[in-house]
Order: structure tokens, then C-alpha cells, then sequence
């Protein structure tokens, strides 16, 4: 199938990329390399481009015949949100409109769309299912909300054909070593204890001792990205044999304390990790962690790596081997 992913030079977008090459799609990616990288490209076709850019999505979609979208460009760093929430609203709903419009002007109706935990807020009960009530904490998680209800609005409407996949917290790297994690700045959790590991950082902060968790820091759900790029796969067959709309959560069922995530750490690198307490970050709910039971009944969809310390040794691998990330 031609299959356009639109930020797949980005860190989920590029084992996503590598995901649907390996089971014989054809990819054309979309990436502005404002947070992706060109060496993260390592199948498919890269096209340097901005979703702002409407004839350039518009050409693109019509000229490669483009089946199926997987949408997984843009910003997604939760504290910037609280501070510049324009930037998040702008680029993640507008652009994002621009492709549905774009699709609709091309005839493209399947569109799988990368939206987040972050959608629920603080929940009221855990494992969280696709029905608990949203209620988001932070811009970031309201701007991915609102995408959903425009694709709701756009099927009714138009025929747009869609899944969404609400990630929890995507950790590691591709355990063939070719992909990891590299953002700028860094503000995820694993790839700050690693660096710190390795000498790059002096110590972990750990952001909030007081929530309401048995040691007072977050818990989170964490899920290996080669695990999500999978769902991404299967949602696209699941649309392409005629499945209707849906939601699905993809995360692994288990939380982890900051706390706990740093002592995983420390037993893969075999030495204690620097850290110091720190305040709370704004628009961080305490616990987040998922129910995947729909996603792992419809799709077929069963993580592979879903021990806290596989995910972190296969994120150890590649930033020992990859102390700048790629370099660019
Ligand atoms: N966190 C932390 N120190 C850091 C980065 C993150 O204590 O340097 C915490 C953060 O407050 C949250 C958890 O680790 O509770 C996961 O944060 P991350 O930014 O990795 O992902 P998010 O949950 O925001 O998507």
C-alpha cells in the first residue's frame, strides 16, 4: 500500500517508518526536520515539507497516489504546551486540518492518527479504557483531543476513515540498533537518565516528591516504540479490510514510578545515576496507565518488549552508541 507518514524522520515516526517498509508498503515520508532527523530515514522516501505548506500536501498526496496517511507529525512536549499553548493548538490542529483537507481533495480516506494518554488527564480509575471520561490537564493533550473530535466530525461528513492511538509513554530504541531517541532539548524521562548515565548530564531531576503514589513521585505506563510503530502496521490493515473507526490505548498495562524508572535504570548500567528532587513540572497528572484489551483484542496487537528493563536496555544500546543521537 503507498502509505504517507507525515513526521516520520521524528522518534516514534521513524520506527514506525521502518515498521511498515519491513511488511512491504511503500512509504513516502513527510518530515519538516524541525524535530526529526534525515538519518532517522533508513527506508522510504523523504520529502523535507511542512503541513502548513497545503499545495505542497495537496501535490504530494496526488502525485504518489497516496493510500493511507499515518499522521504522527507534532509538537509533543507537555510542559512547553502549558507556557506556549498557541503553538501547540496552531500546529497540531491546524496543519493537522490541512491534511484532512488535503486527503479529502485527493480521495484518501484512511488515516491513522498518533494521540496520547494525555487526553484523560488526572483518571479516576486505572487501567484506563478507551470510555473514561477526557479531561485533559495540559494543551497538549486538548489539542490531540480536539483532532479526534474533528475526525469524528470528518467521517460522519466525509467517509474519512480513521484510528487513533492513544500512547502512553513511548521509551527505548529499535532493537536492531538503526533508531533511537534524539530530541533537542531532551525532556523524556529515559533518555535524561541515560545521558545522565553516561556523564552527558550531572543529575536527573526528579520533578514532584509529593503525589499521591506510594513514593510520592508520577507513574507512568511505558511502552517500547517498537511495540507502538507494530500498532501502527496493524491499524493500517485493520482499516485497509474495512474495520470501522476507532480508539485504542497502547501501553503495557503496568506502571512505574520515576523512581522505580530509575532504579531499572541503574541495573541495566550497573551503577547508581545521579538525582536530585525537584518541584513538580506544570500539567503532569499523577498516575497514567493503561488498559491496551481493545487494541490487543481487534488489532491482534501484543507488545514484544514490555519489560521496563528490556525497553531501557534497548534505549542503553543506542544512546552508548549514539552519545550525540544522530549527530545533525
Ligand atoms: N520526569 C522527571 N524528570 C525528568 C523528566 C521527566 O521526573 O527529567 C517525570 C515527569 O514529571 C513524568 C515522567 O517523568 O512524571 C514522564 O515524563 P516524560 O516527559 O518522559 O513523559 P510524559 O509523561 O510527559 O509524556
Amino acid at each position: 500500500m503507498k502509505v504517507l507518514v507525515t513526521g516520520g524522520a521524528g522518534y516514534i515516526g521513524s520506527h514506525v517508518v521502518k515498521v511498515l517498509a519491513r511488511a512491504g508498503h511503500d512509504v513516502v515520508i513527510l518530515d519538516n526536520l524541525g524535530e526529526g532527523h534525515r538519518r532517522a530515514v533508513v527506508s522510504g522516501r523523504l520529502v523535507v515539507g511542512d503541513l502548513n505548506d497545503r499545495p505542497l500536501v495537496e501535490e504530494l498526496l496526488a502525485a504518489e497516489k497516496v493510500e493511507a496517511v499515518i499522521h504522527l507529525a507534532a509538537h509533543s512536549i507537555v510542559p512547553e504546551s502549558v507556557v506556549r499553548p498557541e503553538k501547540y493548538f496552531r500546529n497540531n490542529l491546524v496543519s493537522g486540518l490541512n491534511l484532512l483537507d488535503a486527503m479529502l481533495a485527493s480521495g484518501c480516506r484512511y488515516l491513522v492518527f498518533s494521540s496520547t494518554a494525555a487526553v484523560y488527564g488526572e483518571p479516576e480509575r486505572v487501567p484506563i479504557e478507551e470510555d473514561h471520561p477526557t479531561l485533559p490537564t495540559n494543551p497538549y493533550g486538548e489539542s490531540k483531543l480536539f483532532f479526534e473530535a474533528i475526525l469524528r466530525r470528518y467521517e460522519e461528513a466525509h467517509g474519512l476513515r480513521f484510528i487513533s492511538l492513544r500512547y502512553f509513554n513511548a521509551a527505548g530504541a529499535d532493537p536492531e540498533g538503526e533508531l533511537g531517541e534524539d530530541h533537542d532539548p531532551e525532556t523524556h524521562l529515559v533518555p535524561i537518565i541515560l545521558q545522565t548515565a553516561l556523564g552527558l548530564r550531572s543529575a536527573v531531576r526528579i520533578f514532584g516528591t509529593d503525589y499521591p503514589t506510594p513514593d510520592g513521585t508520577c507513574i507512568r505506563d511505558y511502552i517500547h516504540v517498537s511495540d507502538l510503530a507494530e500498532a501502527h502496521l496493524l491499524a493500517l490493515n485493520a482499516l485497509r479490510a474495512g474495520k470501522h473507526s476507532s480508539i485504542y490505548n497502547l501501553g503495557n498495562g503496568e506502571g512505574f514510578s520515576v523512581r522505580e524508572v530509575l532504579q531499572a535504570a541503574e541495573q541495566v548500567v550497573g551503577r547508581p545515576i545521579p538525582a536530585v528532587e525537584a518541584p513538580r513540572r506544570p500539567g503532569d497528572p499523577a498516575v497514567l496507565v493503561a488498559s491496551s484489551e481493545r487494541a490487543q483484542k481487534e488489532l491482534g496487537w501484543q507488545p514484544r518488549y514490555a519489560d521496563l528493563r528490556v525497553i531501557i536496555s534497548t534505549a542503553w544500546n543506542w544512546h552508548r552508541s549514539h552519545p550525540a543521537g544522530y549527530g545533525d
